[in-house]
């Protein structure tokens, strides 16, 4: 079929919530992927930081359909080897000692509301968890009161109550807010959809040091960042700071629908049997390619290329600003990268996309890059050269 007649296919049949682009892919390899009329592009988005291995990566498509010929879906009334195994794995590299699988962030991220909640209520506290402005959670009902962005609620009422929203790095706004009725503090350790906002150093060490002075949980989503999408398999390494809980999906099953939360023994053992399920969460087939991204990421040394290549990305274009007055600040970690400019990043996404290039224009003026973090230097490079040329052809 033509990507004409599969929008026209979409746009009678699907709740009309996507605002999509006038594009429709067959296929994949790596960093670069080819729509219905055989066009080719260079991929820096990953399917939202998702592929970070590359599409179809040999060794994920070959555990994925060997784990499908074996044991596809079995419950969780039991378990199968590639859970069992993942969680042995995530436990070792997070150094937290409990995981629980589901299907997305978004429910990951309800999963670690649940547990701060649970942890707080053993104590004899509330259940109100303090979020930052500018953050993205999810769309379920928790994880939208969570994200808290006025044109995302609105219709949706009655939103979920329990969720106070304080602007990012200010600790102050946090102290102010302490009491009883306080269950945690829940951020991104680097902000995705907000714009590739970072939170500062002695802000995550004071929130540390604030959650364990009240007895609360310190949260992290790092759906986005996790993964080694930063260039350590978790954000929170950078800062040194451990989380008592921390959600992970994205990068996770290399574009297998994957979640999970995570959390350390003290907070996790408010957890009883009964308090928490999914029918599907866990799944073997989910759960193999998780592993073989591990393996991958381990065997391709993915963490340490994302480091390189992201220093790479942010210098080349730093370096470039005396050419592109329009480009305010390069902020990013590892191959999470965020350019912000003075005028709106969609025409420039959409201007890349004519040179076939698939980026990612997010909180208004930032051109996010979330490439796979094997994506080949030539291709990052022509990726980069076709933004410059986009940023100048969109004047
Ligand atoms: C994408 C994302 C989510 C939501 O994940 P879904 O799989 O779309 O539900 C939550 N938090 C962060 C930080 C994300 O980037």
């Amino acid at each position: 079929m033509t990507t004409e007649e599969l929008h026209k296919l979409d746009k009678k049949n699907y709740l009309p919530t996507f605002r999509r682009l006038p594009l429709a892919f067959k296929k994949a390899r790596g960093s670069r992927v080819w729509d219905m009329e055989g066009n080719e592009y260079i991929d820096v988005l990953a399917g939202i930081a998702v592929n970070s291995v590359g599409h179809c990566h040999p060794k994920v498509v070959e555990a994925i359909c060997k784990q499908a010929g074996e044991l596809g879906h079995i419950s969780n009334f039991y378990l199968s080897e590639p859970q069992a195994l993942l969680a042995q794995k995530l436990v070792e590299l997070a150094g937290m000692e409990r995981v629980f699988f589901g299907n997305s962030g978004a429910e990951a991220a309800e999963g670690a509301i649940k547990i701060a909640r649970k942890y707080a209520s053993k104590n004899g506290r509330g259940g109100t968890i303090i979020t930052v402005k500018n953050a993205f959670h999810g769309r379920t009902m928790a994880t939208l009161a969570a994200t808290g962005k006025p044109g995302m609620l609105k219709g949706f009422d009655p939103i979920p109550p329990g969720f106070i929203h304080v602007p990012l790095n200010d600790l102050d706004a946090i102290k102010s807010l302490m009491g009883p009725e306080i269950a945690g503090i829940m951020l991104e350790p680097v902000q995705g959809e907000g714009g590739i906002n970072i939170a500062d150093q002695k802000y995550i060490e004071e929130l540390r040091a604030l959650c364990d002075k009240e007895g609360i949980a310190l949260i992290f989503d790092e759906i986005q960042t996790g993964m080694g999408r930063t260039g350590k398999w978790f954000a929170h390494q950078w800062y040194g700071v451990k989380p008592d809980i921390m959600s992970l999906a994205k990068a996770l099953g290399n574009g297998m629908p994957m979640g999970a939360v995570m959390a350390v023994e003290k907070v996790a053992t408010a957890m009883e049997p009964g308090d928490h399920g999914t029918t599907f969460g866990g799944n073997p087939i989910a759960c193999a390619a998780a592993l073989a991204t591990i393996e991958v990421i381990e065997e391709e040394d993915l963490l340490n290329e994302s480091q390189r290549k992201g220093v790479w990305l942010r210098e080349t274009i730093e370096a470039s600003k005396h050419e592109f007055p329009e480009i305010v600040e390069v902020r990013g970690k590892g191959l999470m990268v965020g350019v912000e400019l003075n005028r709106e990043s969609k025409p420039v996404m959409l201007k890349m996309l004519e040179h076939k290039v698939l980026g990612n224009a997010t909180a208004e003026k930032v051109v996010r890059w979330v490439p796979p973090l094997n994506i080949s230097d030539e291709d990052l490079k022509t990726a980069v050269d076709v933004f410059f040329q986009s940023l100048k052809e969109t004047r």
